[in-house]
């Protein structure tokens, strides 16, 4: 396996055919040039190219080979902060639309699916954010209430359809958001980038950008062996940009999450899991799942600040399965792996024109299969002319996201979380002790 090989995951093992793109060795001159071939890079290439822009993209290393294809594969609005937060400190009406760009990136993937010619991208409908806590008998109106406050379709279940469909006793009120639903992200990935060069534009894989001046009118992207030049240049790095924008790559804080996928295990994971879409709890750093390839679960979780992959993974993700199933018993992971998901500290994707020309369109956090196309939607609209939708992103700035120190921070908070989860849930059960007894 070579540094650019993609990671042993189930989604490398189960993707579509794929050809191998040459480094970029010559000077190219575009319109626009994109660093980054995850779903930032790719949805705003793809935009810009159907608008009749000479578009060139480079990829340091394959297509969807960062967390575009790695992720959960679960799509739907909203963003990695928390719709309460985001009426709190920007207002109703500017939390709503910027609930509504969310919902304009569900529309763009699910209508890339249906354009790429490739339904089989799609794997299921539907998502449940289940509570492991008790939300009390508020719950309900308190979720229509922000579900029409945002102009969104997520409704309340109570804990007894949970439970219909999910064999565990960890579980209580579930949000259904019937709009959400989930893919095989590299496949996708794979695809957006065969358009993109249908459409006229060039993809170069194996080539970091790695410099970037202002030239006159253009900026000079250099790589290793190359260039590009254009009026406007897009990064959209995630969290591994690199020498070419310092203080982007400063602003955006890498927190490693991981994916496993089993064995197929039969009819016992269709008793443990009636529910073909996607599932989630609420907590702080959650677990995500749904069931791949008929009898496989694909099941994510935990977040951590240290990005090295822990040896004992497999057995980690086992742990974490049979802790919610335990009814599964003995289980084989078949793969496993890590990805690197990229934060601001405001948890706000960074979306715009920081200096004439240059855009950025990056930190989608845990949340970006909708909200890359959404952020990359609203810098095509910009480069061509239109800044209303970067304009929502506005008050999410590029600061500083703390380098080593703010990985210890985010470290420690994340742990404080983590122990206030355990805490909630922990009080719920001796609740529910002291009231049986
Ligand atoms: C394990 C995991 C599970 C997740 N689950 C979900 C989920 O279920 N639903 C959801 O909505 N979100 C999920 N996410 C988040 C989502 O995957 C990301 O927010 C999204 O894919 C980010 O896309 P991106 O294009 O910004 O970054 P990436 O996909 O990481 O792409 C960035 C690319 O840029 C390249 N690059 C960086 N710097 C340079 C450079 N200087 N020159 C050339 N190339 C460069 C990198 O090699 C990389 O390929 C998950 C993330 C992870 C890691």
């Amino acid at each position: 396996m070579t540094e650019f090989d993609y990671p042993a995951s189930w989604y490398a093992a189960t993707r579509d055919a794929d050809k191998v793109r040459p480094a970029l060795a010559t000077q190219e001159v575009a319109d626009v040039a994109v660093v980054g071939g995850g779903f930032a890079g790719l949805h705003t290439a793809r935009l810009l190219a159907q608008k009749g822009q000479r578009v060139v993209l480079v990829e340091r290393r394959r297509i969807g080979w960062g967390a575009s294809g790695r992720n959960g594969g679960f799509v739907g609005p909203g963003y990695a902060q928390r719709s309460g937060a985001l009426i709190d400190r920007l207002g109703l009406d500017h939390a709503r639309q910027l609930y509504a760009q969310s919902q304009r990136g569900v529309a763009i993937v699910r209508n890339a699916i249906t354009e790429l010619g490739h339904p089989d991208i799609l794997m299921g409908t539907g998502k449940l954010s289940v509570s492991r806590t008790d939300q009390g008998a508020g719950f309900a109106d308190r979720t229509r209430k922000l579900a029409e406050q945002l102009g969104a379709s997520f409704e309340p279940w109570e804990t007894s359809r949970v439970r219909a469909v999910l064999a565990t006793a960890r579980y209580h009120q579930a949000i259904h958001d019937p709009t959400s639903f989930h893919i095989h992200p590299l496949n996708l990935a794979l695809a957006l980038a065969a358009d993109i060069e249908r459409q006229g534009g060039k993809i170069y894989e194996s080539t970091e950008g790695d410099g970037l001046t202002r030239d006159g009118g253009a900026w000079q992207l250099r790589t290793q062996r190359g260039s590009v030049r254009a009026p406007h240049v897009v990064l959209a790095g995630n969290a591994d940009l690199g020498a070419v924008q310092p203080r982007i790559a400063r602003a955006v804080l890498p927190v490693a999450t991981y994916v496993a996928v089993t064995e197929k295990l039969g009819a016992r994971l269709g008793e443990a899991i009636q529910w073909t879409g996607a599932i989630s709890d609420t907590r702080r750093a959650g677990d995500y799942y749904r069931i791949v390839d008929r009898d496989r679960l694909l099941w994510g979780g935990r977040i951590t600040t240290d990005t090295t992959e822990p040896k004992r993974l497999r057995d980690m993700m086992r742990r974490d399965i049979l802790s919610v199933y335990p009814q599964l018993g003995s289980i084989e992971i078949a793969h496993a792996w890590p990805g690197i998901m990229g934060y601001a500290p405001h948890k706000m994707p960074q979306v715009g024109e920081i200096e004439p020309g240059l855009w950025v369109c990056s930190a989608f956090g845990g949340h970006g299969l909708a909200q890359t196309a959404a952020g990359a939607d609203a810098v095509a609209a910009g480069i061509l002319g239109d800044p209303s939708r970067c304009q929502l992103f506005a008050p999410f700035g590029t600061g500083w996201a703390g380098g080593a120190a703010g990985r210890a921070a985010t470290q420690l908070a994340y742990w404080g979380l983590q122990m206030r989860d355990w805490w909630d849930e922990k009080r719920q059960t001796q609740n529910a002790e002291t009231l049986r007894t």
